[in-house]
């Protein structure tokens, strides 16, 4: 309300673009640009893509009213190259403006054909305009372009007599970069593209470099103290009674935990391992050392199928070690939740594993010390920091399927250490993978069912389908065609995400238990699910996902020592999904795939929206700015090193910027 021109009204309809302040507007950024720079003769302009031309009004025909409220202006325009006839939809203002003669700029889409060209609803600028780039703003109902253009030249009146500079110098010299009040001018109102980009390059710089900061803050400030410290106990006779030898990296990973817990500080860390690279294995040796230290653990898993199976795994490799573990899940009856967390709180059981209900207050435990989460992208980073809110300050252990970009991690998983398990167990044959479309259905599953034959088992996933997907094949009546038809002498199994949880857990124990040979599923399996066995998946409708997802469900197969495949079905065969199935089936490992699918997808999409927990960034895109995500993080170290707390004067305007990004987060939660 303090710029001009912005009453009550309007700073409320502002508030809808997330802009309360005046350095909110400034940081309401272009979303693109009408470049006046350089026009085209209208006689080449293209036709149906964006353009700009110059040229100046020869006559403007008479207003025409098509019906009640819609009249329709046309003028007739020429740069003496070609004409050209503008049409305007009701804008009488807009058009009473238009002077005979004079010169203006025009900048929309060509229509018509190559003797009458036209353009519907322009954007007019008079030809001697002072800002040649003009930026074009993401809107909001009851708030024009011109008025944003205008308030933001206004808010720029004020910043100029308000000029700061957040950088110390020799990072921007280090860096190369603008200063912010030549930023701030020329993202909005850039003199030519190459300042546009100079001074984008600088916003980018500053908003992943406050990102990288805060995160490397929230992990420091992590490390007060060891809420829950260990000895160094031999655990020998865990890595003695397992049924495999564990490859180099989860003994490492053990390690790194291992002396992690025995530190000054709690455990902050993840383990980032391909799927299949026995992650599991490494909580196990964690949560057992936890136990000889005479502390809990709690390991939390994102569904019910999943929390079974650890519960599962995890029993079999502690219980012969005289360590008891529990299984606490929203659907057990009210009567085994509370004899379970009776077990808990008095400390019979010293593994809980679990979903949720977990988490939730109710939940005591005697002693705990030790946190794990399972495929963590599907919590957010507030879920974290409430599981470590309970006991007393407890390690935390964080294990990710998705294995992400070292940069990307970084900041994602920036308050966290990484152990990355690189290789996959000895014997395991890379899974073969064919992309075919619909019409080899019958073929596929004859292949299907040589596997089945051998004594294998197999999975067939289509999406999860809403009724009003018609087009799409319902899970339902294809399991029920499927059993009925193809698969009618072998056992076929149906799981989706609308059955009760005691119901799925019954079909993936009679899945686990061989019971049947062939599991119909929707995408419920994806996360997680071991059942070596399994040596064929088939994918319908793979175009509807991401690369990083059809890896996770690939990953469902090859887990034991049999030749495995994985058919991927589409019908929509288009240049983009070839592309992309190609690269799943020219490679296994899932860190360049999950590269392809950023630059492909971008990380939003990556970890499903907003489920990372990071901060809304406004202009930086951390699968298009990798360049500057790395020079930004390097610089972040290197500040905090000499600067810790941010608490020198040079870096006081940093610290502003970061508690602004963070404090917008945590009020969002
Ligand atoms: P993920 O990392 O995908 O969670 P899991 O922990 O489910 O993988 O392990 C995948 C499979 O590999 C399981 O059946 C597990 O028992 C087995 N496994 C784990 N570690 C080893 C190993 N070192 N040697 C052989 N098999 C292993
Ligand atoms: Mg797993």
């Amino acid at each position: 309300m303090y710029l001009k021109g912005v009453g009550e009204k309007r700073s409320e309809t502002l508030e809808k673009l997330d802009v309360k302040t005046v350095y909110d507007l400034l940081r309401h950024f272009p979303r693109a640009y009408v470049d006046f720079t350089s026009p085209v003769p209208i006689r080449d302009a293209p036709f149906n893509e964006p353009c700009t031309v110059r040229g100046r009004v020869v006559k403007k025909l008479p207003p025409a009213r098509i019906r009640k409220g819609l009249s329709i202006f046309k003028a007739v325009f020429t740069d003496d190259t070609a004409d050209l006839v503008i049409v305007i939809y009701n804008a009488e203002y807009a058009f009473k403006n238009l002077e005979t003669d004079r010169e203006y700029f025009l900048a929309g889409r060509l229509t018509g054909n190559l003797l009458r060209k036209e353009m519907n609803s322009p954007q007019i600028y008079p030809a001697d305009i002072s800002e040649p780039v003009q930026p074009v703003y993401r809107l909001t109902e009851g708030i024009t372009q011109a008025f944003l253009r205008q308030s933001v030249r206004n808010a720029l009146e004020i910043f100029d007599r308000n000029i700061y500079e957040p950088l110390p110098k020799e990072i921007m010299r280090e860096n190369s970069l603008c200063s912010l009040e030549y930023a701030v001018k020329n993202i909005h109102f850039p003199a030519d593209s190459h300042a546009c980009g100079i001074a984008k390059r600088r916003l980018v710089f500053d908003e992943l470099l406050t990102l990288q900061l805060g995160m490397l803050m929230l992990k420091s400030r992590s490390r007060r103290r060891a809420g829950c410290p260990m000895k160094r106990l031999d655990i020998s006779d865990f890595y003695g009674s397992l049924p495999f030898e564990l490859t180099a990296g989860q003994r490492s990973a053990i390690e790194d935990c291992i002396s992690d817990m025995t530190g000054d500080f709690p455990m902050n860390r993840l383990i980032q391992g391909d799927v299949g690279s026995g992650k599991t294995a490494v909580a196990a040796g964690a949560a057992c050392f936890a136990h000889k230290n005479g502390f809990q653990t709690a390991l939390m898993a994102p569904t019910e199928i999943l929390a079974e199976q650890h519960f599962e795994t995890l029993s079999g490799f502690l219980e012969p070690l005289g360590i008891k573990v529990a299984l606490l899940t929203g659907s057990m009856t009210a009567k085994q939740k509370k004899l379970v967390k009776e077990g808990i709180e008095s400390g019979v059981y010293s593994v809980a594993v679990g979903t949720h209900a977990l988490v939730q207050k109710t939940t005591g435990f005697y002693k705990l010390g030790l946190v794990i989460t399972d495929e963590q992208h599907r919590f957010g980073v507030e879920q974290r920091a409430m599981l470590a809110g309970k006991g007393d300050d407890p390690h935390r252990l964080v294990m990710s399927a998705t294995p992400i970009p070292r940069t990307l991690a970084m900041m994602i998983y920036g308050d966290l250490d990484i152990s990355v398990l690189k290789e996959l167990p000895k014997g395991r044959q890379p899974v073969e993978t064919y992309a075919v479309t619909g019409k080899l259905r019958e073929r596929v599953y004859n292949y299907v069912k040589k596997y089945l034959d051998e004594g294998r088992q197999g999975y067939i996933v289509c999406p999860m389908i809403e009724e009003s997907e018609s087009e799409l094949q319902d899970v339902k009546s294809y399991a029920k065609k499927l059993s009925e038809g193809a698969f009618r002498d072998y056992r076929v199994g149906l799981l989706h995400g609308k059955m009760s949880s005691a119901e799925k857990e019954r079909v993936m124990g009679d899945f686990k238990g061989h019971m049947t040979d062939l599991l119909v599923s929707t995408t419920v399996v994806e996360v997680g699910v071991d059942v070596p066995n399994a040596a064929v998946i088939v994918i319908e409708n793979s175009d509807r996902f991401g690369l990083s997802q059809l890896h996770q469900l690939r990953g469902r197969v090859g887990r034991g020592s049999f030749r495995s495949s994985c058919i991927l079905i589409t019908d929509n065969a288009t240049e983009e999904v070839r592309k992309r199935l190609k690269i799943l089936s020219g490679t296994s490992d899932g860190f360049r795939i999950s590269e392809e699918d950023l630059k492909l997808r971008g990380p939003g999409d990556f970890f499903g929206s907003r489920q990372h927990g990071l901060p809304d960034l406004k202009i930086a895109d951390m699968s298009q700015d990798t360049d500057v995500l790395r020079a930004a993080q390097e610089t972040a170290k290197s500040i905090l090193q000499a600067d810790p707390g941010l608490a020198e004067k040079k870096h006081a305007g940093l610290r502003e910027q970061v508690e602004e990004l963070f404090k917008r987060k945590l009020s969002d939660s």
